[in-house]
């Protein structure tokens, strides 16, 4: 253990902030959490509208309990504070017929949205890539999904084209088979794995980023400020020594650490934190090639009644004529999210950043993802009270394009400036979303361990 006296500054409480400053605090290092915003969660940050739990856009844990991010929790021994409901009925919409989505080699030799035939090639391709290595993976960040799957027919493509869905990208180009078969991996239960979800009984996603906060604050000497918004990050002989803090609109502070970690997007960090000389054009270009985030258009909606009397819990929609992507039903994940007597759904479809940055898209998208949910859910429309539409820019902060995943990202450390880290879904990570973020902090935290060592 190292001895307490060390503080180490972290700007931002996401995920994966929250999570590298948990498991510091485990180690017996001060941390001080700067946060922007006026509550910790990033952009897992959930808020109350109509008396229901609304997450930032839809938000479950992948891969359940075998997540990265559940793993931080067993780690810090709090796992049993998170009650998790599973989130596995799933399932596939098309031509009018509901197709359970498959959880292993049984469901899917029975999926009968796909003929025998079809099933059989696409498990041809997906067995090898279940029982392949780490190391065989990487060989393929380079390829496109599209690639491996361009001599299948439209059938067998069209299941592809459905759970590009679950890794946030719009088509198979934009997926790297290596990053897919990480995915395939960790969803393979004789590997240990599992293709369920999670999502935080009591309602809120951001209920997870709220027990790595109180778990940090429970240490005597760390801390996390919200509304903390940080300026610049203080290097000097090539060191990070600390931050600049505002205090208010006139006048900052000097805050200082041993070390600084960044856990914002590395794109966005580098242009807004740091000193543009010191950082050199090239390494600038090579982390500004990560600048391509996925971005989606949502809806969340209050209904009076449960329109999904089955109780699916997400619908996938694989028509090619239809524009919502996901339609989730978040009360019937947990009840607790919507008050007695009404539900709530929610439904987006992946966009581009520049359309999720246009009112007038939005407002196109809203109206045809009605329609589509209307022909689906005749009822959906009688039994509407309200609807509250969002475009996010930023849901994964790169994308899963190939060359743009695992060691392609950004490192957690630049060799000229020591004492500076960076965590997020923007470093040398694998896995979607919360669980690439958490994933970012469970590699990087022996650097700063190693590097308070020696400091
Ligand atoms: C609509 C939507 C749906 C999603 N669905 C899922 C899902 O189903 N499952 C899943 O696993 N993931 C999902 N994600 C992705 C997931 O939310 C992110 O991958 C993850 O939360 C990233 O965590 P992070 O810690 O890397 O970054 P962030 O959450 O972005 O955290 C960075 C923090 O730094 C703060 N910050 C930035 N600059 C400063 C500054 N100058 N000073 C102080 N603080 C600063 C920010 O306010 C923020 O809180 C979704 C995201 C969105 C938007």
């Amino acid at each position: 253990m190292i001895s307490v006296t060390k503080k180490v500054i972290i700007i931002g409480a996401g995920i994966s902030g929250l999570c590298i400053g948990a498991v510091l605090v485990n180690h017996g290092i001060n941390v001080e959490i700067y946060e922007k915003m006026s509550k910790v969660g990033g952009r897992t940050v959930s808020t109350i509208f109509k008396n229901h739990i609304l997450d930032n856009g839809f938000h479950i844990m992948p891969f359940y309990k075998k997540s990265a991010l559940y793993q931080v929790l067993q780690l810090l021994n709090i796992h049993n504070l998170l009650k998790l409901s599973k989130v596995s009925d799933i399932f596939f919409y098309h031509e009018k017929e509901f197709f359970k989505y498959p959880k292993g080699l049984m469901d899917f030799l029975t999926l009968s949205l796909l003929p025998f035939r079809n099933r059989f090639q696409v498990l041809k391709l997906i067995i090898p890539m279940a029982f392949a290595t780490l190391k065989q993976s990487e060989k393929k960040d380079h390829m496109p999904l599209s690639e491996l799957t361009k001599k299948l027919d439209k059938r067998s493509n069209s299941f592809f084209d459905a759970i590009c869905m679950l890794a946030f990208a719009d088509t198979q180009e934009h997926v790297a088979v290596g990053e897919f078969i990480r995915t395939i991996i960790k969803a393979n239960p004789f590997r240990g794995g599992t293709s369920e979800f999670g999502y935080p009984s009591e309602g809120g996603y951001d209920t997870i980023s709220k027990l790595l906060a109180q778990y940090i604050t429970s240490f005597t000497g760390s801390k996390i400020l919200v509304n903390g918004i940080v300026k610049r990050i203080i290097i000097k002989d090539d060191k990070a020594i600390g931050i600049e803090k505002s205090s208010n609109s006139l006048s900052s502070e000097i805050i200082k650490g041993d070390c600084v970690i960044v856990s914002s997007p590395v794109y966005l960090a580098i242009r807004d934190l740091i000193d543009q000389n010191i950082l050199g054009k090239n390494f600038i270009k090579n982390v500004n090639r990560l600048n391509k985030s996925t971005s989606v258009i949502e809806t969340h909606y209050g209904l009076s009644k449960n329109i999904e009397k089955k109780q699916r819990q997400i619908v996938f929609p694989t028509s090619s004529s239809s524009t919502v992507k996901g339609i989730f039903f978040i009360s019937n994940i947990t009840r607790s999210v919507s008050p007695k007597g009404e539900y709530l759904l929610l439904a987006g479809t992946p966009v581009t950043r520049s359309e999720a940055y246009s009112s007038n898209y939005k407002s196109i998208i809203k109206e045809k993802i009605k329609k589509d949910i209307s022909e689906i859910y005749p009822n959906f429309e009688n039994c509407l009270i309200w609807e509250k539409t969002m475009a996010w820019q930023i849901v994964e902060s790169v994308s899963k394009e190939p060359g743009l995943v695992w060691k392609q990202k950004m490192p957690h450390t630049i060799d000229n400036i020591k004492g500076l880290f960076f965590v997020g879904d923007s470093t040398i990570s694998y896995g979607i979303g919360t669980d690439a973020a958490a994933h970012s902090a469970l590699l990087c935290y022996p650097k700063v361990l190693s590097f308070l060592n020696s400091d």
